[in-house]
């Protein structure tokens, strides 16, 4: 069954497909809208210019494509360009591009704010605002792809911007089916990668998935005291049982899963914690991806000095997991992981959201 919508941006392939095919048109005019819409990025019926005139003008009445809209474009000293894109009920999410060589990233949001709480995270501090549709997750990947020029061009998406995927798994996994479809832009899952707290039912689910995604994990802490401290849906889903979960994750050949670990100084990253965490991993088809606190007003840590970080990637080098300390980019603009934010937050606390979500 479609689901009952008018904005075509919603749709995958079969749907459109399906949809068409009740009104009685050919199967093949989907593939044709599919295209302009997802490989060519239009909106406008007028523009689709292999349309018989009389079928845009019924599209036209019939339908619309939605599209996250540029309203604030900043670019870094670095280079890394911060978009924030307003959304059709003009609640704006915030997305990124950091034109690393030799691979270009969008680093794109799945939810309006977050229901996580982690306590170093400033998206965490607007609680969750909404869900973000299928069509507004693969449409910022449109939208920076239009505006950077890469329509075209191969690019990597990780999924580390505002809110949490495996929260929002069903709309989140759809834009991926959207986002890799043939007569769309084609992009391999392995191009992508979900980051996540670490959902249990949401990791076993994803890990039967046709398209599978890389997957990062925040672990951020080697003890449930302090996990659940610091990132709070660890209450309901430890640390171990997430560790249990990676040891079933299907891997593909050369494939690991990526721990990223966030470096609170004087907080997490003592040696002793680096010990701890290379035990954590042992058995695991691991990386690690260490990431120095980008501090910001109302985060109670501070970051670690570099000193501090090498020691902390020695220890686990030494132990002969694969170490790197993430660049933060695009810090000057509030760009770098964990400074997304838009202003006018939920009217419930980020507090009142966890305590419905672990409910
Ligand atoms: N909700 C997903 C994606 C969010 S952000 C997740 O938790 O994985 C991507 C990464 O940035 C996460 O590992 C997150 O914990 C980290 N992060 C959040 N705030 C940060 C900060 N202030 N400094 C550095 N990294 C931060």
């Amino acid at each position: 069954m479609t689901p009952p919508t008018h904005d075509l941006a919603e749709l995958d392939l079969p749907e459109i497909e399906h949809l068409l095919g009740e009104s009685g048109y050919e199967a093949f005019h989907a593939r044709q809208l599919y295209r302009w819409i997802h490989r060519h990025g239009l909106t406008d019926f007028d523009e689709m210019t292999n349309l018989s005139k009389d079928l845009r003008g019924e599209l036209k009445a019939r339908f619309t494509v939605g599209r996250p809209k540029v309203v604030m474009d900043q670019v870094s000293t670095d280079g890394t360009r911060k978009l924030a894109l307003e959304l059709a009920d003009k609640r704006r999410v915030e997305s990124v591009f950091i034109p690393d060589t030799p691979a270009m990233t969008f680093c794109i949001s799945t939810q309006v704010g977050c229901a996580m709480s982690c306590g170093f995270c400033l998206t965490g501090k607007m609680g969750l605002v909404r869900h973000l549709t299928a069509g507004e997750i693969a449409g910022q990947v449109i939208t920076l792809a239009t505006t950077t020029g890469l329509l075209a061009h191969p690019f990597n998406i990780v999924l580390m911007g505002m809110g949490e995927p495996l929260h929002n798994y069903d709309n989140t996994m759809k834009a991926l089916r959207i986002l890799h479809a043939e007569e769309g832009l084609a992009i391999s899952p392995r191009r992508i990668t979900l980051s996540t707290v670490g959902i249990v039912p949401g990791l076993d689910r994803l890990a039967h998935e046709p398209l599978m995604p890389n997957l990062a994990i925040s672990l951020h802490a080697t003890t449930e005291e302090q996990r659940t401290a610091l990132v709070p849906p660890n209450a309901k889903y430890s640390l171990a049982s997430i560790i249990d979960a990676c040891r079933r994750f299907p891997l593909k050949r050369r494939s690991r899963i990526t721990f990223e670990y966030v470096l609170l100084n004087a907080v997490n990253d003592t040696p002793e914690d680096a010990r701890r965490l290379a035990k954590l991993l042992s058995g695991i088809k691991a990386k690690v991806n260490l990431i120095p606190l980008n501090p910001a007003p109302g985060i109670p840590f501070e970051r670690p000095s570099d000193e501090r970080v090498d020691r902390f990637a020695q220890i686990l080098a030494d132990r002969h997991l694969t170490v790197s300390v993430r660049k933060s980019r695009g810090r000057d603009i509030r760009a770098a992981c964990g400074q997304l934010i838009v202003e006018g937050g939920s009217k419930k606390s980020a507090a009142q959201q966890m305590a419905l979500l672990l409910h």
